[in-house]
């Protein structure tokens, strides 16, 4: 063997005998980036196209109210018409839209409609008729209602006073670590937390604001819930402007839809008031009755003592039971919660 040959042999085991280290290494390295906390979602720029504008259809000679929500869905825009006093043609005339912050054009639909919105102004004509919208802030009635003596207060909320979030923990039972904001509320951060305390029946209230996330689609935009014992997960959802499911916003999520789409346009605060009867359970512990939950969406009824019929979705594997936490979802959307707080009831009859 030359001396040359005997380098070249000498580096070939050299080479081999340093794989299994630095596919060692490559394994450690990938298992250090997978264990690595995901980067925190990021929310948006707001887009002042978007929300409610509210005004007027002029059809067959008559004003009647009417109104429109302009969803961005990038990297179009669409616009949902009501005028259910109009009649079941005008209950949901959804139309795709183009443009940007500036101005934003529409049309379509089985009236052939066009429109425009400039200005804060919503202008549309079709064979059907004619509308004129004003954009408008919509605003929850119970938005920062004080609790009542003797509520137990989950998530006290004071102006520009950070939230104290000792009445929560994560689901181990380490202290949650939701970021308390600016703004008195707190976000989603690090999984679900859960309250300390466990309710039977109970009124609560409660705040969440979703963050703007044009990109995102379907169960991708602002995704979070509120979990009633942990178990019945009554959605939060960046719902706005689409038709009531039991996937979205006010739904008791994967059964019941909400009577009505109650939602505000992302980026404003709503509010949802439930009434919950816990399921009843005989002496040997079978379910015989429902829990139930009456449920109201910025002032609106969404749920009317609707049967919850068992856990929902990711809750299925846990048991129903005669009191139970409040637990919040973290599904990795930068949403926020504040002015939580839950009067017991101690009347039996549901
Ligand atoms: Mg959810």
């Amino acid at each position: 063997m030359s001396i040359r040959t005997m380098l070249l042999v000498g580096l070939a085991l050299c080479v081999v005998a340093a794989m299994p280290v630095m596919a060692a290494e490559k394994a450690s390295k990938g298992a250090a980036k997978s264990s690595e906390p995901k980067a925190p979602p990021v929310e948006s720029p707001p887009d002042k196209m978007v929300g409610d504008y509210v005004g007027t259809l002029n059809t067959g000679g008559k004003d009647v109210a009417a109104e429109a929500n302009v969803v961005r869905e990038d990297p179009s825009y669409r616009i949902v018409l009501r005028a259910p006093a109009a009649g079941e043609k005008f209950a949901w005339v959804d139309l795709p839209g183009k443009g940007d912050a500036s101005k934003v054009t529409f049309s379509g639909g089985d009236d052939a409609w066009t429109g425009t919105i400039e200005n804060g102004q919503l202008k549309a004509e079709s064979k059907a008729g004619k509308v004129d919208l004003k954009f408008t802030v919509k605003k929850s009635p119970t938005e920062l209602q004080k609790p009542p003596a003797g509520a137990v207060v989950l998530l006290a909320y004071e102006e520009g006073k950070k939230s104290d979030t000792a009445a929560w923990t994560q689901l181990k039972g380490e202290p949650c670590q939701w970021v308390a904001m600016d703004d008195g509320s707190i976000q989603v951060k690090g999984g679900d937390i859960k309250s300390k305390q466990t309710f039977g029946d109970f009124q609560m209230h409660a705040e969440f604001r979703i963050p703007f996330e044009p990109t995102g689609k379907g169960q991708g935009r602002g995704n979070s819930g509120i979990f009633l014992h942990d178990v019945y997960e009554m959605q939060v959802l960046d719902s706005y402007g689409i038709k009531p499911e039991a996937h979205q916003c006010g739904a008791i999520y994967t059964q019941t839809a909400p009577l009505v789409n109650a939602c505000f346009p992302p980026g404003s605060w709503q509010t949802y008031e439930f009434t919950f009867r816990a399921p009843r359970f005989d002496a040997d512990g079978k379910k015989i009755k429902d829990a139930t939950v009456t449920t109201v969406q910025n002032g609106v009824k969404v749920q009317e003592n609707t049967d919850i019929k068992a856990p929902t979705g990711s809750a299925k594997s846990r048991p129903e039971v005669k009191a139970g936490p409040i637990r919040l979802q973290d599904h990795q959307h930068p949403v926020r919660f504040r002015n939580i707080w839950i009067v017991e009831l101690k009347d039996e009859a549901k």
